[in-house]
């Protein structure tokens, strides 16, 4: 059967498709599989999984998707085949990337995209669900549509929608290691997680003391560093506001306040000394 892509391996459109053909045989995904028409590669047909955690859950849809001759410079069109709750059968979906809102699609999407976009619109409620093809099924009748879906069979494809898109196989079989790995994986993880919000080492809060080191006994050493602060902020604050303290703390330290530290020092290490003399005799 002579198929329209061997007539027109030239058209820019033709080659487009047939890339996105290859790459979704080349990277098939277990929510969708979606292939040309042998005989117009233009139309597609798509079948999706419903969204797990939603009243589609375990549902599976048949899609068909046209593509305009301008593809991809203008966007599918998408219409679903399969009863579902969600959407009218046979009637174009009213969504971002179909051709009811050309302005928004990009030529840079694809088919996968369109596919993934319309999964993504499945569980929409409310405001969000409404455009033209879209209906609001009770939750019970999608579920019950959901259950029917799988054998559901294409007529052109003559294959029920589980053939199709079988479930994955390790979806049951996996549910018991997944859940004995996260919290292995959390402990391995978290310690990254907690090393980066580890402060780096305390910080050497170490107030220069004029009268620190040498002779001076390390009590009265402590004694003197604890007091020094007190000498430049009992000048700073008088004249200067807080924020610019530091920038004039070294030059607003005068003379007379350097001498009554010096005098301060002095008397303490002679009143320390005299009492230690004191004590000892
Ligand atoms: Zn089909």
């Amino acid at each position: 059967m002579a198929t329209r892509s061997t007539h027109n391996k030239n058209n820019s459109a033709v080659k487009r498709i047939l890339q996105e053909a290859r790459e979704l045989a080349n990277d098939p995904s277990t929510d969708y599989v979606a292939a040309p028409l042998e005989e117009d590669i233009f139309e597609w047909h798509c079948t999706i999984r419903g969204s797990p955690d939603t009243e589609f859950e375990g549902g599976l849809y048949h899609v068909r998707i046209l593509l305009p001759g301008e593809y991809p410079f203008r966007p599918p069109s998408i219409m679903m085949l399969t009863p579902n709750g969600r959407f009218e059968l046979n009637t174009k979906i009213c969504i971002s990337f179909t051709n009811y809102h050309e302005e928004l699609w990009q030529p840079a999407w694809g088919i996968r995209t369109a596919i993934i976009g319309l999964q993504g619109f499945f569980p929409l409620k409310g405001k969000d669900a409404v455009g033209v093809g879209a209906i609001e099924y009770p939750v019970s009748e999608r579920k019950r549509l959901a259950a029917l879906s799988r054998n559901w069979t294409c007529p052109h494809c003559q294959q029920p929608n589980i053939e199709l898109l079988p479930d994955p196989p390790a979806a049951s079989s996996d549910a018991a290691p997944a859940q004995a790995q996260p919290p292995e994986a959390a402990v391995s993880s978290a310690p990254p997680a907690i090393v980066a919000h580890v402060p780096s080492g305390p910080v050497a809060a170490h107030p220069p003391t004029p009268g620190e080191g040498r002779h001076v006994p390390a009590e009265l050493a402590a004694m003197t560093a604890s007091m020094t602060p007190f000498a430049p902020q009992a000048v700073v604050p008088q004249r200067q506001p807080q924020q610019q303290q530091q920038a004039v703390r070294q030059p607003q330290t005068n003379v007379l306040a350097m001498f009554d530290f010096a005098i301060a020092t002095t008397l303490m290490l002679l009143a320390y000394f005299l009492g230690k003399k004191l004590g000892v005799l």
